[in-house]
């Protein structure tokens, strides 16, 4: 494996694969590190996108839409539910492991390499270049490193920038045998339900019969409660 590239990566997630390609097409040697096995895996994500997202990136909808989603049902803390949207397309939900792998194959395809199952733990800034040392003892340097690392950004703390201001901490689930509206989502809000945030429930195929679960917590210690009314 090479040991000097001229920009590294860290994270494989959409954002560091899709400038990963970026960089590739301008003939860039990047090598993206991520602590992944799998990339995209395990999914953390409700799921929920933009249909602007296809034509922006220019990213195949075939194997990664599961649904065109219309509009929602949002249902008020003392039970009252509004419906909003018509029959236009406003988000589409994804299958978020088949997008994040549609995105890898891509950076790969263009010649970058992916160093999977390896975590950074330790960056160096020596003369011009900036060494990233793994858990796995490796080490790959270069001029410049960008962190795509998600929330809980190693490099972002590393090269002082500020901590998110909030952090939400949430759980979701796959349930079938379901029947709900395929073009809706459910959107719940409420203190006694997810307090600072909200649940939802996402249909995943035509027939209304599978849907993505969910809820957020705005206060990640006082989480547990509601994570176990949702079990
Ligand atoms: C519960 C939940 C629901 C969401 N729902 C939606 C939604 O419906 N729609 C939407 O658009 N967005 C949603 N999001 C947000 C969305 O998932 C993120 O915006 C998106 O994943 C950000 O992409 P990213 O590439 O920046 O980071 P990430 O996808 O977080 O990727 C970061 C990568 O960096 C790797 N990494 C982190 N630290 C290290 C390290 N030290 N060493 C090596 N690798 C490392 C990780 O393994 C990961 O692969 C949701 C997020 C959550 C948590």
């Amino acid at each position: 494996m090479k040991k000097i590239y001229e920009v590294i990566i860290v994270g494989a997630g959409p954002v560091g694969c899709y400038l990963g390609a970026l960089l590739r097409k301008a003939n860039v040697d990047v090598a993206l590190i991520d602590e992944r096995k799998t990339i995209g895996e395990p999914v953390q994500c409700a799921g929920i996108i933009t249909p602007r997202v296809f034509s922006q990136f220019h990213i195949p909808k075939e194997d990664i839409v599961q649904q065109a989603i219309t509009g929602a049902h949002i249902t008020a803390p003392d039970g009252t539910t509004v419906c909003i949207g018509d029959s236009t397309t406003r988000a589409y939900s994804i299958d978020r492991y088949a997008f994040d792998q549609y995105l890898a194959s891509e950076v790969e395809s263009l010649g970058a390499t992916i160093i999977k199952k390896q975590k950074v733990i330790k960056v160096q800034k020596q003369q011009q270049m900036i060494s990233i040392q793994t858990n796995k003892q490796h080490i790959v340097s270069a001029p410049l490193i960008i962190g795509a690392d998600g929330p809980y950004s190693i490099i972002r703390s590393m090269f002082g920038f500020p901590q998110p201001l909030e952090i939400v901490k949430g759980i979701g689930a796959e349930i079938q045998n379901v029947e709900i509206d395929p073009h809706l989502v459910k959107i719940y809000v409420g203190k006694a339900i997810a307090p600072g945030f909200f649940a939802w429930v996402i249909p995943t195929n035509k027939k209304g019969t599978t849907a993505r679960i969910g809820l957020c917590v705005q206060s990640p210690q006082k989480a547990k409660p509601y994570f176990e009314g949702f079990c």
